[in-house]
């Protein structure tokens, strides 16, 4: 250690560190550490690794720098903490558009990993990992295992067959019913497998959801057959190569079947606001793979709920003119959580809905960012100002982020580059996501002419919480406004980088709202964001 603290180091991701755990712990066997550049090309290509052994999804370790000036450097956590030595054999550049379509098949920002694929360091450092400490958890440990320990409680258990359910979201009643119907198939035991690394942005946080799974399992499930253990996964929302992914982790962990439904591991939907993969796709790919991994496949179609029979079935299995009843999980997030609404008993058992409704306050007290941009004289400061006498109005208390105020303080000293530009907007974005998390009400505005840097801000934020307002007015009409005298500047070629004239513009593709300012008044403008937060549930009465 007194060795390793001489070694030129570096701060690893939170991502990053999950992977390291799992490569430490045997989770991804047969993999042992970041890979090298001939198992990256060959896994985005052929979903293999050099030697040929089935690997859907990169582990790679993003670094800024292609030089350390040693052949080992440190790797250590957000606190500091040294966990492993690398051993550097190759550090080799990649390219974050190619890895996105190659792994997750699309380069649309509202891909939350594409988002923060282009966030990461150029290059991908590789070598052999001499691990001094595993991150060290406080929360739950008695639910954290190693591949090895969970492996032998299943032994314990003495069932041949070992069913794994993955989930990242609260345990419904569908879940239950998916699980309990899977191991009773093969009469096997169960793994329940919850990921607590990282999940999608804006997912129910794993505190709360592993409080509910504990309670379920306890009183809902055969002890005899169950286990519930956590997974310090990195999900990369890859959908149909994840599912295959998941397979082989699991297998690790012991399990020789597993269960997939509808939308394995699905990123939600895209700019156009269609779904990245379609529902079954993930049971197709693992399909193909199913035997090559060791781990047979146990699919579902989605299940729904007899309202007159009161039971779940599968869709495929719905007799005719039935009544059906199901809740999404937008609905559970709009029309319960974010109401202070108990979920039905025939939904969630009581006891996962009173967790969850003690997490969720009503919507009303939580946090929400209006996001506005456009051109400089578009009139989002002036609707701004507005708003916030508006919120105020209503009890609310926003904090205000304007973008001529935010570089003269937060942002001093940066210009008008695309870099420049994105630290700024990120800037404000993780003020927002501070202000939003504690509960606040925040308004920015600012040009952000990035779409990719404005989608990053929403998946800060969350999503959810995220209303994006653009102020569309055309630039002639702020060209002739030209409250301070910039375009008119830029015309004449006194200011470079001027947004309109000489820099991009990328409008929203999706916006919560559009806003036009030659036929509507600043007042009518903010009013009609009232009226979409009220509607969301944003503000009380
Ligand atoms: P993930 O993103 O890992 O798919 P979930 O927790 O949403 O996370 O889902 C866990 C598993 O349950 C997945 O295999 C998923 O396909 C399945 N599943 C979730 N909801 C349903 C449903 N309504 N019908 C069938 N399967 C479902
Ligand atoms: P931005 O913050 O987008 O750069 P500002 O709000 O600072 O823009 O400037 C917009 C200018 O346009 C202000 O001088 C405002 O009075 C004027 N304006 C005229 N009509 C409107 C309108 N309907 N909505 C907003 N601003 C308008």
């Amino acid at each position: 250690l007194a060795e390793a603290s001489r070694l030129p180091s570096i701060q690893i991701s939170m991502r990053s560190l999950c992977d390291l755990e799992l490569l430490a712990t045997g989770g991804f066997s047969p993999l042992t550490g970041f890979m090298g550049q001939a198992d990256y090309e060959r896994v985005l290509e052929e979903m293999r690794l050099a030697d040929g052994t089935l690997w859907p999804i990169p582990v790679t370790l993003p670094v800024e720098q292609s030089h350390f000036g040693s052949d080992r450097i440190l790797l250590r956590d957000v606190h500091n903490n040294p966990l492993a030595i690398l051993e550097l054999s190759e550090i080799y550049r990649w390219d974050a558009e190619r890895e996105a379509l190659a792994v997750l098949g699309t380069t649309d920002p509202r891909h939350p990993l594409v988002a923060e694929m282009a966030r990461w360091g150029k290059f991908y450092a590789a070598g052999r990992l001499r691990v001094l400490q595993l991150p060290r958890y406080y929360d739950f440990t008695d639910l954290r295992r190693t591949p090895a320990e969970v492996r032998q409680l299943l032994s314990a258990m003495g069932r041949p067959n070992v069913v794994a359910f993955q989930t990242r979201n609260p345990m419904h009643r569908i879940h239950e019913e998916l699980t309990k119907r899977a191991a009773a198939q093969v009469d096997g035991s169960l793994l329940i497998h919850p990921v607590v690394g990282m999940t999608k942005p804006g997912d129910v946080d794993h505190f709360t959801r592993v409080r509910s799974y504990r309670l379920l399992v306890e009183k809902y499930y055969d002890s005899s057959r169950t286990l519930l253990s956590l997974l310090p996964l990195a999900m990369r929302m890859a959908g149909p190569r994840e599912a295959v992914w998941h397979a082989i982790i699991r297998r690790n962990y012991g399990a020789n079947h597993f269960i997939v439904g509808r939308d394995h591991a699905g990123p939600g939907n895209d700019s156009n606001g269609r779904p990245f993969y379609g529902p079954y796709d993930a049971q197709e790919l693992l399909a193909r793979y199913a035997a090559e991994v060791g781990v047979t496949m146990i699919p579902f179609t989605e299940l729904v709920y007899l309202k007159r029979e009161g039971r779940y079935v599968m869709v495929d299995e719905v007799p005719p003119g039935a009544e059906i009843a199901s809740i999404s999980g937008t609905q559970v997030r709009d029309e319960y959580l974010a109401k202070g609404r108990l979920l039905p008993e025939w939904f969630t058992r009581p006891e996962t809905a009173e967790i969850l409704r003690q997490m969720y306050p009503p919507r009303h007290r939580q946090g929400f960012c209006v996001w506005f941009t456009g051109l400089s004289g578009a009139g989002k400061s002036t609707i701004a100002s507005i708003l916030n006498i508006l919120l105020l109005e209503r009890g609310r208390t926003p904090a205000v982020l304007d973008g001529d105020v935010v570089r003269t303080h937060l942002s001093k000293g940066l210009g008008f580059s695309r870099e420049d530009r994105d630290t700024n907007i990120l800037r404000i974005g993780f003020v927002a996501s501070a202000v939003v998390k504690a509960g606040g009400a925040v308004i920015c505005a600012a040009v952000s002419p990035y779409r990719a840097a404005r989608n990053e801000c929403r998946t800060m934020i969350g999503s959810d919480q995220f209303i994006e307002v653009f102020v569309d007015t055309p630039l002639e009409v702020c060209e002739q406004r030209d409250v301070k005298g910039l375009y008119a500047k830029a015309r004449r070629g006194e200011l470079r980088g001027f947004t309109g004239i000489d820099d991009p513009y990328e409008p929203p593709v999706n916006p919560e709202l559009v806003l036009t300012t030659t036929d509507v008044t600043p007042e009518e403008n903010a009013r009609k964001i009232i009226r979409y937060l009220e509607e969301k549930g944003f503000l009380e009465g």
